[in-house]
């Protein structure tokens, strides 16, 4: 039996979604990819990406549930598909009901709260975002071979990204926090629909907290498929990051320009999954990418690689 990761190695539940393209196919053909620009561009200079999802928010407290799940998980041990209690516990999200300026309405349906201001209850984003909610949970549940999944999950629809970051100081579309099952999400033509935002909501609270890349590349992958044409064009012209750069346990995602990162993890996500299995992307996921090597038998060097020539065109 493996021995038990080190506590250091536990990282504090994220609030991931740090911020991503959301402009991949529902946008009609790359908004937000503009072409062009020096390879590795940082993006301090720039003008902010369109249409960027961002969402993370650190929560320097690991719910202790979710320590003994990754210990369990790490040291090999079965453990419960489900680290959450079930019902409405409500106590967490009073913090947001309650927030001066703010007016909620809130509905249950199924597995989801949904809570908006009465004022935009109608907007047709949101209710296609309500009217898929269900289907994108159980494709994440799929995605993650997860039985069940018991937490009610709490939606607060914001007008703007400006009411979201009055509500919760990020400027964004769209951000999970998964300590108290909650998603904020501006609904869009862009993207309206949960995916990606579920994605942090439930493989967190499933598998544990796990390191921006993975957490971004897997949800990129589940919410808006492959990046494998866009990743061959990014290879291709030079503009593709060093893996290194992104697959670090310090990757700021504001760094690099979201336009390419989130659609490069997400294909090299996407690979290890098809070569390696879900399996060990979870064993990644929790072990984080300084024991890719042990996990995988490769280093990350070398990983690249094999993925760049999967890229090369036949
Ligand atoms: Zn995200």
């Amino acid at each position: 039996m493996n021995q038990p990761i080190p506590a250091e190695r536990l990282r504090p539940m994220l609030e991931p979604c740090y911020g991503h393209l959301a402009g991949h196919q529902q946008a009609g053909g790359g908004a937000g990819r503009g072409p062009g620009g020096p390879p590795y561009t940082a993006r301090q200079n720039r003008a902010p990406a369109r249409r960027v999802h961002g969402t993370v928010v650190s929560d320097n407290s690991m719910r202790p549930e979710l320590f003994v799940a990754a210990i369990l998980i790490a040291a090999g041990c079965p453990v419960a598909a489900q680290t959450g209690k079930a019902g409405d516990d409500r106590s967490a999200i009073q913090q947001y009901l309650k927030h001066p300026g703010f007016t909620w309405q809130c509905q249950r349906s199924g597995h989801f709260e949904f809570c908006y201001d009465p004022k935009i209850g109608t907007d047709p984003n949101l209710l296609a975002v309500r009217k898929g909610a269900e289907k994108a949970r159980t494709h994440i549940l799929r995605l993650a071979a997860a039985p069940r999944y018991q937490p009610l999950i709490h939606v607060f629809f914001l007008e703007s990204r400006a009411r979201m970051k009055e509500l919760i100081g990020y400027d964004g579309e769209g951000r999970a926090r998964p300590t108290h099952h909650v998603i904020f999400f501006v609904p869009t033509p862009v993207r309206p629909d949960l995916t990606h935002e579920l994605c942090h909501e439930i493989l967190s609270n499933l598998w544990g907290a796990a390191e921006p890349w993975i957490e971004e590349g897997l949800a990129t992958y589940a919410a808006q498929g492959g990046f494998h044409h866009e990743s061959q064009e990014w290879l291709a012209s030079g503009r593709m990051l060093p893996l290194e750069n992104l697959v670090n346990p310090g990757w700021d995602p504001t760094q690099y320009t979201p336009d390419i990162t989130y659609g490069e993890l997400a294909d090299f996500v996407e690979y290890l999954k098809n070569t390696y299995g879900l399996d060990s992307i979870r064993k990644v996921w929790l072990a984080g990418s300084l024991a890719i090597s042990a996990v995988l038998g490769k280093p990350l060097k070398e990983l690249e690689a094999d993925w760049h020539a999967a890229l090369l065109p036949e």
